[in-house]
């Protein structure tokens, strides 16, 4: 449809950053789990990823997972979010792996899996400090000594993630520690754990310093992937490329205007008082983008002479005074993205994708 707002991506940009992202991991046998969460597993990006040499795919989403078995794709999928109690029967069915913490939610998929005749795989996850999902380091033995036990599922590997909830970054001693319990459970278990996963784009930077615990086999990536950014360790990643997404929408209206509203101050469209600087008669253009198309906070005009005044419902409105080009209604303004806006343009269905370098 004309007039709806762009999500531009570049195909080729994102197979450079996987293909670069799986080079580095290979060469220290770390293997690439392309996470495709962040773009609502959209199969272009998908099928891009797998160009690029990712080792398997993984998403927090069974409807997401499910969309990538219709589309083909047969790499092996892992579920990234702690399956549904109620919902073991799909993730059996449909991923190979699922990340779990719960003993009740694994005897539940083992259950499911012995009804279907399938072996399911986990990866149980250890909180080793960020506070998300995991066991804790005093219940490991005997949450595992419960699992063994079931049958249907076989326990493939430790896991862990980070910067997240609690922002901790990875590093020798919490990824150390994955390593060192490894090593203990694999002569209690009497097998060896194939799967050491040591989370995300955030242990990229251990991994280009050579500083990984030796043991880690596995990362999850996605924002490293898709942005070329770590904002856990706030970065932009100086081998990856940065120019995968481009969101663009059309200005609807410019006129200067004084920078502090006229008449007694409510509350605006979302309950919030607004307060203003005043600044003089500003040039300000509005844009046909706004909170319902995506999460505005999570956009940044490509013109560093633009800023972004404030949004409602549906409209943007930018600050141009200072941009060195007049801007005029009708223009394109162009923006870049950071994971959230990402995951909201692409989740939006009033944002049109348009692909290159396919
Ligand atoms: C989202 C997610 C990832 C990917 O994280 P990035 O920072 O995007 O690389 C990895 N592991 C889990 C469990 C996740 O939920």
């Amino acid at each position: 449809m004309k007039g709806s707002s762009i999500l531009e991506i570049n195909l080729e940009a994102i197979r450079d950053n996987t293909a670069k992202v799986v080079e580095i991991c290979h060469q220290q046998d770390i293997a690439v789990l392309g996470v495709t969460k962040g773009f609502t597993a959209i199969h272009q990006i998908v099928a891009a990823m797998v160009e690029g040499g990712v080792d398997g795919l993984a998403d927090s989403r069974m409807e997401n997972i499910l969309k990538l078995r219709r589309r083909g794709f047969n790499k092996p999928i892992t579920l990234l979010r702690i399956p549904r109690l109620s919902n073991v029967k799909n993730v059996v069915r449909y991923a190979d792996v699922s990340v779990n913490s719960e003993v009740a939610v694994m005897q539940a998929l083992s259950r499911a899996a012995l009804e279907m005749g399938k072996v399911h795989k986990v990866i149980l996850m250890l909180d080793v400090g960020d506070l998300r999902e995991g066991v804790m380091k005093g219940n490991i033995l005997n949450t595992v000594r419960q699992i063994i036990d079931f049958h249907g599922i076989q326990l493939i590997g430790l896991g862990t993630n980070m910067g997240c909830f609690g922002g901790i970054l990875p590093s020798n001693d919490n990824l150390g520690f994955l390593v060192e319990v490894k090593n203990f459970l694999d002569a209690y278990l009497g097998y060896d754990l194939e799967v050491i996963s040591g989370g995300g784009t955030s242990t990229l930077a251990l991994v280009e310093q050579r500083r990984l615990p030796a043991g880690i086999n596995q990362l999850r990536v996605g924002e490293g992937i898709l942005l070329g950014t770590d904002t856990t360790n706030s970065r932009k990643i100086p081998w990856l490329r940065h120019d995968a997404f481009l969101l663009r929408a059309e200005v609807i209206e410019v006129k200067a205007k004084p920078s502090v509203p006229i008449g007694e101050i409510g509350r605006d469209a979302f309950g919030n008082i607004p307060e203003f600087q005043d600044q003089g008669m500003r040039n300000r253009a509005i844009l046909a983008l706004g909170k319902q198309d995506v999460y505005v906070e999570g956009i940044i005009p490509t013109d560093e002479h633009m800023k972004i005044l404030g949004a409602s419902s549906d409209h943007l409105i930018v600050d141009v005074t200072d941009c060195l080009r007049n801007i005029r209604v009708g223009d394109e303004i162009s923006f870049c993205l950071n994971y959230a806006g990402l995951l909201s343009a692409c989740d939006s269905k009033y944002v049109k994708k348009r692909f290159k370098g396919g």
